[in-house]
């Protein structure tokens, strides 16, 4: 049990809150489910990118899925070796191509014709073969919210399967492009096995037409998506998931690589705020609290639900609150209509599941500086960030005030 008052009165609210044992047992769990097979597991830096977090999952072994050559350079910073480092997004820049080349990560996921032909000149000008992977776009529905969604045609990620095939023809042909894996990613937040089950499936049949001509891949990358429980949703169990995409690959000798995010840290984090004030409004009762959407996008950017949980001492009856935050906006919320006890000045509400996509969604709206983050491990707590100060916030302006 984690003590959120002591660690709300030591590092001051709002504040995020890791357990990074929890993180452990997670990627436990996900690495043994895939027992039997190589396979990597390559954690989603975006879902949280602290580098303290990027590093106990260097320290288990983990490899790092990254989106930007910022968050390649987090995954060196942190410790994660090149050959367990990828590069995924459909827009990486040139120069993002020729680093992420430089440093010789174990492969770039390629998400169109155009990018292909970037890696390859670049790779060219570098006098290398860069090793690249495929992203196919499998249109499956995930069965997530639509902005999480990303295996559909109709959404900007990945190729159709006729132009992987077109591509890995033209990679397989060109000296300065090496074909090692193949990759998909059908969305976020799944909970639902079957979607998987048909993706990875199609993806396999494209491994086995490409081993027909010849074209050998060793990644069989399976993209993350694994959803958890933010409520009483069913969810899918790691050995389940790894049972569901293993049983595609009859007859390939391929390493899986998996790509989870939230997965493993969205249920390790707590968002600590403060109550600030109570307040009517004819019907409508407000809790408004320190924290905002600065701090936790989630709820206003898709409407997302967060366990709330409020340390008071009043055990009174329930009330429906909408619970807000200081920024001048109506989106800004983290939940309506929501069951609490009476709450007085200084109570705290403990926001769950706030450790994937929470910190990283952050901005200074309302210039506002953001969160502390605190991790606790064997049952120790330590900032693995400051608290932003106002300086922080104004120190690339300042010197270009003119009178
Ligand atoms: C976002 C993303 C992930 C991680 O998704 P989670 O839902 O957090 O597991 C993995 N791979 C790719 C390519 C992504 O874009």
């Amino acid at each position: 049990m984690i003590d959120f008052e002591a660690l709300a009165k030591e590092y001051g609210t709002p504040l995020y809150v890791y357990d990074f044992d929890y993180m452990s047992a997670q990627y436990t769990e996900l690495k043994e489910a895939f027992r039997g097979r190589k396979s990597i597991i390559a954690y989603a830096v975006k879902a949280n990118a602290n580098l303290s977090v990027v590093r106990h999952f260097a320290k288990l072994g983990s490899g790092a899925d990254c989106v930007s050559i910022g968050e390649v350079r987090r995954a060196f910073l942190a410790g994660i070796p090149a050959y367990k480092i990828i590069f995924s997004g459909v827009g990486k820049s040139d120069d993002e191509i020729r680093e992420a080349l430089e440093r010789d990560i174990l492969y770039i996921n390629v998400e169109s014709e155009a990018e292909l032909q970037r890696v390859e000149v670049i790779a060219q000008e570098l006098c290398k073969a860069a090793r690249i992977s495929i992203r196919v776009n499998p249109n499956i529905d995930p069965q997530t919210h639509p902005y999480i969604a990303t295996g559909l045609h109709d959404n900007k990620f990945g190729v159709d399967l006729s132009s992987a095939k077109r591509m890995y023809i033209q990679a397989k042909n060109s000296k300065y492009l090496d074909p090692v894996g193949i990759h998909f990613h059908i969305g976020s937040q799944l909970t639902q096995l079957q979607p998987i089950r048909e993706a990875a499936e199609i993806v396999a049949d494209l491994v086995r037409s490409l081993q027909a001509i010849d074209i050998e891949l060793k990644f069989f990358d399976v993209g993350g998506g694994l959803g958890i429980q933010y409520d009483n949703e069913e969810t899918i169990k790691p050995y389940d998931y790894a049972q569901a995409i293993l049983g595609t690959l009859r007859g390939l000798d391929l390493t899986i690589l998996c790509e989870p995010g939230r997965f493993l840290t969205a249920n390790a984090g707590y968002f600590v705020t403060k109550v600030l004030y109570e307040k009517q409004n004819g019907e409508k009762k407000f809790v408004i609290v320190d924290g905002a959407m600065n701090d936790l996008l989630r709820p206003s950017l898709y409407n997302a639900y967060h366990k709330i949980e409020a340390i008071t001492e009043n055990k009174g009856p329930l009330q429906k609150v909408d619970i807000v935050g200081p920024v001048c906006e109506s989106g800004d919320f983290f939940a309506k209509d929501y069951l609490l006890p009476e709450l007085h000045r200084n109570d705290l509400l403990v926001i769950h599941s706030a450790g994937a996509y929470g910190f990283g969604m952050g901005s200074n709206y309302n210039t506002r500086g953001r969160s502390a983050e605190v991790a606790v491990e064997n049952g120790e707590a330590r900032v693995i960030r400051k608290r932003e100060c106002f300086e922080d916030l104004i120190c690339l302006e300042q010197e270009f005030l003119v009178d």
